[in-house]
């Protein structure tokens, strides 16, 4: 298991739990917005062993590690390394892009990953140019669905500036958040998801396409349209950031 970076314990990252987070390298998306990417393609390189010892000395107080990237679930280390933390009676978080849906089949069967988050990009009809993955779709539907099944779940949209084509690069508008809220819903035949709209904040240390280090957060009007018109499609629908 290639680890990139380990994050200090914290309250955020994992509801409820107290949890170190593991940065793993790689990534089949390119999304414009990535600011984890550029990083963990440079940083130095932790062994699952390394991440291990360095859980051991907060044991007592840490009962949950979030395993996130990159996408974890390209990892070929990924599921001993999960079995590892399971048999450490660690709960687990992982967040992922949901492009791998044979691999969350096993991490479901197997009973690895307590809490799935699945990063949804945006609507189909945007799906090529917010992932940089054309073609990843019947993938993301599967992976999604099966996401739901996970004992505790999460999707989650990034309200980010889109690059539309050429120069012209703009916020998603909420009618195109409605639009991904919409696709869940049908996707997975049901609504009663939590879905988190989450507001976009430029990393000025590098973002994959360097056009959107320019921007703004995401206004927090903007971010208000989207949560009412996404509740019409998932109700239990939380702006978060
Ligand atoms: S934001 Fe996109 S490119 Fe970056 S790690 Fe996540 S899925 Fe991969």
């Amino acid at each position: 298991m290639k680890i990139r970076a380990a994050l200090g314990f914290n309250l955020i990252d994992y509801p409820g739990k107290i949890a170190a987070v593991a940065f793993v390298p790689g990534c089949d998306y390119l999304c414009p917005a990535c600011h984890a990417k550029p990083i963990l393609d440079e940083a130095a390189l932790i062994s699952g062993d390394e991440f291990l010892e360095y859980l051991a000395g907060a044991r007592r107080w840490v009962n949950g590690v979030v395993v996130c990237g990159g996408e974890p679930t390209l990892q070929p280390g990924l599921i001993p390394f999960l079995t590892r933390l399971k048999a450490a009676d660690l709960a687990v978080k992982l967040d992922t892009n949901g492009g791998s849906p044979e691999v969350l089949s096993r991490l479901l069967a197997e009973k690895l990953v307590d809490y799935t988050a699945m990063d949804v990009k945006g609507p189909r009809s945007l799906w090529a140019k917010v992932s940089g993955r054309p073609g990843a779709e019947a993938a993301m539907f599967d992976g999604m669905r099966i996401a739901a099944r996970f004992p505790d779940y999460e999707f989650r949209t990034t309200a980010a500036p889109v690059v539309r084509g050429g120069e012209e690069i703009s916020f998603f508008t909420a009618s195109e958040m409605a639009e991904t809220a919409k696709m869940i819903a049908e996707v997975t035949g049901g609504v009663q998801h939590k879905y988190y709209i989450q507001k976009f904040v430029p990393r000025k240390d590098g973002l994959l396409d360097p056009r959107l280090e320019s921007f703004p957060e995401t206004p927090p009007r903007l971010l208000e349209e989207m949560k009412k018109e996404v509740t019409g499609y998932l109700p239990k629908c939380e702006i978060r950031g």
